[in-house]
C-alpha cells in the first residue's frame, strides 16, 4: 500500500527540482483530508468544541502545511479518544464536508 507522501498528487517538484509538499490546490487538499479521514488520521465523530484563533506555526492535522502566525486556524478540540486538532480554516471547511458525506454514505 502507497503512503500519502509516495502519491505523485501530494509530492511536487519546485522549479529548481526540488521535491517539495504544496502549495496545494483545494482538490489536492480535499484528497489529502479524505485520505487523513479514512486512515484514522482526523476525526468522524461529531463536533464538541470549536475554537479559532491565529497560528502558531505547527503543523495543519488537514494538509500537513504550516499554518502560519499570519493565517487564520480553526482549533477542534475533540471527544474522547481524540486529541486537539488544529486546522487551517479552509482545511476545517473542507474536513467538516467531507465527514458529512462520508457519514452519510458509511454511516
Ligand atoms: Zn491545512
Amino acid at each position: 500500500m502507497r503512503t500519502i507522501g509516495d502519491h505523485p498528487d501530494f509530492v511536487r517538484k519546485d522549479r529548481y527540482g526540488i521535491l517539495a509538499v504544496g502549495p496545494m490546490d483545494e482538490d489536492v487538499r480535499r484528497q489529502l483530508i479524505r485520505h487523513r479521514i479514512r486512515e484514522g488520521g482526523l476525526p468522524l465523530d461529531h463536533l464538541v468544541e470549536l475554537g479559532h484563533g491565529r497560528g502558531i506555526g505547527q503543523a495543519c492535522d488537514g494538509c500537513g502545511e504550516t499554518i502560519a502566525t499570519d493565517q487564520r486556524m480553526t482549533v477542534r478540540i475533540c471527544s474522547d479518544g481524540w486529541r486537539t486538532v488544529r486546522l487551517h480554516d479552509e482545511c476545517f471547511q473542507i474536513w467538516d464536508g467531507e465527514r458529512s458525506q462520508i457519514g452519510e454514505r458509511e454511516g
